[in-house]
């Protein structure tokens, strides 16, 4: 049976729709959600995520503050425009685009952030926060991961979740947070025996590691959710790390690439942002 499709792009839109909504209503008490981004350098892709992010900030009522430096911009430069930002009433979270130039340390960097206003969800502070069980700024790939898995009311108590991938801004913390719903979760890596064995288990498939078409149709246990975090750019276009035409007649719910989890990162960004202006 071919598999249902989690439309990232169709609940993406809903939420940016209500974060509208909510943005308006604050505007009229004096409050405008502020977010600033951090672009150093000229990174093609890190442009086009930028890009995207001031779009999504205008469409909802956000003011946005883009800083474009360049790309022999000083660590303590860096720092400099961030504990200007920290300091400023009006943005309500800050973002550094990564990756950044090879002199500035982007660990350095992440902790400088007040952690209040870290809506990426990297600073050290919110990471322990989640591991934890606290109520943290949660990364955003993730909760929109969450949220999609949300949608299929399917419970995760008990679910087998493998997360193949252990990146800090994916792989870790969805682990962490189907963990928090009690899935039994296994992250795999590039040093994983047997990875065919642990993925044919499990009910619960989060694909995040960079290479295209990675997870085949033998993979994937018969009704499993697979959810495709991979974003690979081919000549044929965008592809992500899941096999999709033969995994999606396997799978019982499965995220397309593009229209999957792409969409949702920004619009979790964006209600990161909104939650951080409402407490303001
Ligand atoms: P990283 O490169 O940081 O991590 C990739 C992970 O995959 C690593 O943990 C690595 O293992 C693992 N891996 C690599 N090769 C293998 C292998 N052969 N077998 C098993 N595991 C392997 O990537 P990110 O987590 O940053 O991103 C992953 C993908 O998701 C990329 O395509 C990226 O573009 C995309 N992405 C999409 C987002 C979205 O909004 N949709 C947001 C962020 C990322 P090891 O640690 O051992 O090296």
């Amino acid at each position: 049976m071919a598999a249902q499709i989690l439309d990232g792009k169709k609940l993406s839109a809903e939420i940016r729709a209500k974060i509208k909504d909510e943005t308006a209503a604050l505007r009229e008490k004096g409050i405008v959600p502020g977010l600033a981004v951090i672009l150093v350098g000229e990174n093609p892709a890190s442009k086009v995520y930028v890009g995207q992010k001031e779009k999504g900030c205008l469409e909802a009522g956000f003011a946005s503050f883009l800083h474009r430096l360049p790309s022999s911009t000083s660590q303590q430069e860096l720092l400099g425009l961030i504990n200007r930002l920290n300091a400023d009433a009006s943005v309500h979270g800050i973002l550094v685009q990564l990756p950044l130039p090879p002199q500035i340390d982007p660990d350095t960097v992440l902790a400088a952030i007040r952690p209040e206003k870290d809506v990426d969800g990297f600073h050290p502070v919110n990471i322990g926060r989640l591991a934890a069980g606290l109520p943290a700024c949660e990364p955003c790939t993730p909760k929109g991961i969450m949220r999609l898995l949300r949608t299929t009311g399917i419970p995760l108590p008990g679910k087998e979740a493998v997360v193949i991938g252990r990146s800090n801004i994916v792989g870790k913390p969805v682990a962490l947070m189907l963990l928090a719903e009690s899935a039994t979760v296994t992250i795999c890596h590039s040093r994983t025996k047997d990875l065919v064995d642990h993925v044919r288990r499990a009910d619960i498939v989060v694909a995040a590691i960079g290479k295209p078409r990675f997870v085949t149709a033998d993979m994937v246990k018969e009704g499993a959710v697979v959810i495709d975090v991979g974003i690979n750019r081919l000549e044929e276009g965008l592809v992500g790390d899941v096999d999709y035409a033969p995994v999606s007649e396997k799978a019982s719910w499965i995220t397309p690439v593009p229209g999957g989890v792409g969409p949702m990162t920004i619009a979790m960004l964006l209600e990161n942002t909104l939650e951080q202006a409402r407490k303001s």
